[in-house]
């Protein structure tokens, strides 16, 4: 070694054991981010309430007040001055679709067209800028927004759109509405028949109008043209800054195509995947599953795959929810079980063969035999192959029958629900089903009293992916007509720490991941969002007036508001 170098090399030496027993007296590394001066509200009992917390690498290591987090302050230490506002854990939405969402944001926006004309007007508008051939989808539209509240028909935009196949989709995702360029190219005809689980909606003379429901939309989705990677690609990233923007941090997505987990792999493989995915195939892919043999939340932080999404039934504002009575207001029609329970026991087959191999269920049900029916099932895996930590889910969990609440907690079975639909549905769900059904529908505050565990989420795209406003619903449950203002069935109401703990710990118990994430807890992933008030102590219908100011995954800042001009 040359001479210089050598002392160079001691002088080094030297400096290191001088800045050793400051080193040994803070015993501990430096934070890479302390977040002082909070108004912490953590979700863990042990400790309720803090004031500030520090991140090293992704992970919580110490949560108290500033005092006591400062010991973790070094050189290189970022540190975000809160100015007293409100942290809390990351939102976990427990269910939604997070590709078609991210589709839905570019698309045509129907849902708030308050008449007829007014939707077909936006729909001619949309073909006039489309490329000859390219199909117009999306749309979210709600005829219950227009008076009358009639179902559109193709007549509506077919002189609108000659030269574009148009399917635009119901904002329940139960039903959508074809043009005749549409029904052309998926060759449906009045000799079409109805597939098991689905409606071909038909005239007088049995002509076609355009509308399919449920299993018949799987005519058109045949001709669709599938995504391809890049444009997937496009639509995931903007689905990721969009999440960041609004505070969420994790996200199942239900129903997830392979294709999207792809996308998924590449993003995290980037580093580019900033909100945590746990991809939920359809059951029809048990197969598939069960020989990977990975069983549930399989993967690392940001993805996981293990979980299996099935269908029961169909919605209520499409009619098609699966009820032991008839609906009030369509004759004898009762509902229908999806094409996946036909027969009943196909499903019971697949959920045998997903429980065997270790996989997590998510079913939709709806109407209260939809959701009487799958606890049976679920009643028999516990019979067939014993007690187990299965996490059993029931998605959406609509409309309960008085006598299985006690059946859903003594199962286990996880309700998996999404307050938004409650004060969207709320507006109509007495005149479909009347009060005694309606009484026990979304019953949130009941779930609780049984004992039933509650995750949260949206359903996104069929309602918005905002959590302070699914807040805001569980809270104030005051429809989006205006006409409950103190709350439709203000006993299911939920408080503001209730509806917190149901989108943070109750998601990740919903996934597996209750001791990774889910509270401001030494130890866990530091996810977590800041916001501009504190909703504790607004008063709940300003609650959806609250905006993000800062979104951070694994201690990265992924969202803040102060340099970002996203929706
Ligand atoms: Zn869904």
């Amino acid at each position: 070694m040359h001479r210089r170098n050598c002392l160079v090399w001691l002088l080094a030496v030297v400096c290191c054991f001088a800045l050793l027993p400051r080193t040994q007296a803070q015993s501990k590394a430096a934070a890479d981010l302390i977040i002082s001066n909070a108004n912490i509200w953590t979700v863990d009992p042990s400790m309720p309430r803090a004031e500030a917390l520090a991140v090293v690498g992704d992970r919580i290591v110490a949560v108290g007040s500033n005092g006591d987090v400062d010991d973790w302050r070094g050189p290189r230490t970022r540190v975000v001055d809160a100015q007293g506002k409100l942290l809390l854990p990351g939102f976990n939405d427990a269910h939604v679709h997070f590709v078609s969402g991210g589709r839905q944001l570019d698309a045509i926006q129907l849902n708030d067209a308050a008449t007829a004309q007014e939707f077909a007007r936006r729909i001619g508008e949309r073909a006039k800028v489309t490329p000859k051939g390219e199909w117009i989808l999306g749309g979210n539209w709600d005829e219950t927004k227009w008076s009358p509240a009639n179902m559109p028909t193709k007549e509506l935009i077919d002189g609108l759109t000659p030269d574009n196949p148009v399917f635009v989709s119901r904002y329940d995702g139960h039903m959508g509405l074809a043009n005749s360029v549409a029904l052309r190219l998926a060759g449906i005809t009045a000799k079409t028949p109805d597939p098991p689980g689905g409606t071909v909606v038909r005239d007088a003379q049995g002509n076609p109008t355009g509308a399919l429901k449920d299993a018949a939309t799987a005519y058109i989705d045949r001709v669709i043209p599938t995504l391809s990677h890049d444009q997937r690609l496009a639509i995931v990233k903007r689905a990721l800054a969009y999440a960041a923007s609004v505070g969420l941090t994790s996200a199942q997505h239900m129903v997830a195509a392979y294709e999207d987990i792809a996308v998924y792999a590449e993003l995290l493989q980037r580093s580019e995947l900033t909100t945590r995915i746990y991809a939920a195939p359809s059951i029809i892919y048990v197969d598939d599953l069960a020989k990977l043999g990975v069983g549930h939340a399989f993967g690392g932080p940001y993805l996981r795959i293990g979980a299996l999404k099935a269908f029961a039934d169909g919605s209520l504002g499409s009619g098609t929810a699966y009820f032991y009575e008839p609906f009030l207001n369509q004759g004898n029609n009762r509902g229908l079980l999806s094409d996946e329970m036909h027969p009943i026991s196909l499903m019971r087959d697949r959920y045998l063969k997903a429980d065997t191999a270790g996989l997590q269920l998510c079913t939709h049900a709806i109407g209260d035999e939809g959701i009487s029916t799958i606890l049976d099932l679920y009643a028999d895996l516990v019979t067939a192959h014993g007690e187990a930590d299965r996490r059993l889910r029931i998605e959406h969990a609509q409309h309960m029958a008085a006598k299985d609440f006690d059946r859903f907690a003594q199962l286990h079975v996880i309700a998996s629900v999404q307050p938004y639909h409650a004060i969207d549905d709320g507006r109509f769900a007495e005149s479909h089903i009347g009060h005694d059904r309606a009484s026990r529908t979304y019953a949130f505050r009941s779930f609780l009293d049984h004992g039933v565990r509650l995750a949260f989420g949206t359903d996104w795209e069929v309602a918005p992916l905002d959590p302070l406003l699914t807040v805001y619903a569980a809270v104030t449950r005051a429809t989006l007509d205006g006409k409950n203002p103190n709350g439709w069935f203000p006993e299911q109401k939920l408080s503001v720490a209730e509806a917190i703990e149901a989108y943070t710990m109750g998601s990740a118990y919903a996934e597996f991941q209750d001791k990774e994430k889910g509270s401001i807890t030494p130890g866990k992933l530091a996810d977590m969002v800041l916001v501009s008030d504190d909703i504790f102590s607004i008063p709940p219908e300003k609650i959806r007036e609250v905006r993000v100011l800062k979104t951070f995954v694994g201690g990265r800042l992924v969202f803040d508001s102060a340099n970002a001009k996203q929706r």
